[in-house]
């Protein structure tokens, strides 16, 4: 057939193979088709998944047992909290998170030969940056927040701009080197070294606590910094560093693709400002600890959001001009012909785990549709 839009002859399908754009009569942005995410073609481009989004290699089947397994861990960090193991649950809820992360590697071999490199620069470089970075603004700031207005300042906009300018370095180190060329391979890169950035910084933190608490403690207070280090932090920190790694990753893209990565140190910066000044600011105003946390979800959804609209335009940017393939769709599991998109069900090839990527293109000999 002749796509509605690139005028290429492509194979028969709902999408065009070679640009992305979703065909027939009445579909309305077909070129931007902002009803099927690149990455996860069932999904809004605007829906603020967290899994989808920060796993972007991860398939359509599997993205559960990322979800349930996280879900697995918060149900320990709940039991250890109730029978008062407060220590314990605080390590589970700083682990959760980058560990899933790691797996979530391995799984798609995003590293594809060197994961020794990769995890060690981006990971363990996060770690060491969020060690050195934590220290030192304890001893700059001083360990109290609260009324003092430096202290306000200190923690909760120049912390924050610090960090935001730190977390991504390691990423970037990788940056231009063969083998890692997409944007995707920057946002995954960036969120590894933003999680390895926040264990070091919630160990750091909670250091003295893990002294003075004891094995067992009193656990109602625990929740919500529980919450925070489970989710909320290595959230922020993870699309942070993905959010510019993402954006700064290449040095050409079309128009598109090209403002939204300029809008990515803004959006990170807007984002983090909220999510530490503003909370404080409503938290001292003496609004409550869950509507507080409540509202620090917002930011780490803006980010998601943005995420999503740059990783789409930039695959239906760099997917272009790829040569036919046969494979296996690794979404919707379909012998297909195949250059950027898959025809049957839109999702970018380049978007699949590596492995699978490699298997299907060196094992398919289905017909293709
Ligand atoms: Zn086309
Ligand atoms: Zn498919």
């Amino acid at each position: 057939m002749k796509c509605d839009h690139c005028g290429r002859q492509v194979p028969e399908g709902a999408f065009c193979t070679v640009c992305g754009a979703h065909q027939g009569i009445g579909v309305v942005n077909a070129l931007d088709r902002p009803h099927h995410y690149a990455a996860h073609p069932g999904e809004h481009v605007a829906q603020p998944s967290v899994f989808t989004t920060l796993l972007p290699h991860v398939t359509h089947g599997k993205v559960h047992e990322f979800r349930y397994a996280f879900l697995v861990g918060v149900a320990i960090i709940v039991l250890l909290v109730a029978t008062g193991l407060v220590v314990a649950a605080l390590i589970a809820a700083i682990f959760l998170m980058p560990v899933l992360y790691l797996v979530y590697l391995y799984e798609a071999q995003v590293y594809r030969d060197e994961p020794a490199l990769v995890v060690g620069v981006t990971f363990a470089g996060g770690l060491i940056l969020g060690v050195v970075t934590t220290i030192v603004a304890g001893q700059i700031i001083g360990l109290k927040t609260g009324n003092n207005a430096g202290a306000l300042i200190g923690y909760t906009v120049v912390l924050p701009i610090v960090q935001l300018i730190l977390i991504p370095i390691p990423a970037l180190l990788l940056r231009g080197r063969a083998g890692f060329p997409e944007t995707i391979d920057g946002l995954v890169f960036g969120v590894t070294a933003g999680l390895g950035f926040s264990v070091a910084e919630s160990i750091v933190r909670f250091s003295s606590v893990f002294g003075s608490l004891g094995i067992h403690a009193s656990s109602s207070s625990w929740i919500y910094p529980l919450v925070s280090l489970a989710a909320l932090v290595p959230l922020l920190h993870g699309s942070t560093g993905g959010a510019i790694a993402a954006a700064l990753w290449r040095p050409h893209r079309d128009a598109r693709a090209g403002a939204l990565a300029v809008l990515g140190i803004p959006v990170a910066l807007l984002a983090c400002l909220a999510f530490y000044l503003v909370a404080q600011v409503l938290a001292n105003a003496g609004l409550a600890p869950l509507i507080v946390l409540i509202y620090q979800a917002l930011p780490v959804a803006l980010l998601l959001v943005y995420i999503r609209f740059l990783v789409h335009h930039a695959l239906l940017d760099e997917a272009r001009d790829m040569g036919f393939t046969p494979v296996v769709c690794p979404s919707c599991h379909r012998h297909v012909m195949a250059a950027g998109f898959c025809p049957a069900c839109g999702v970018a090839v380049r978007a699949a785990p590596r492995r699978a990527a490699a298997a299907a293109t060196s094992g398919a000999t289905g017909e293709a549709v």
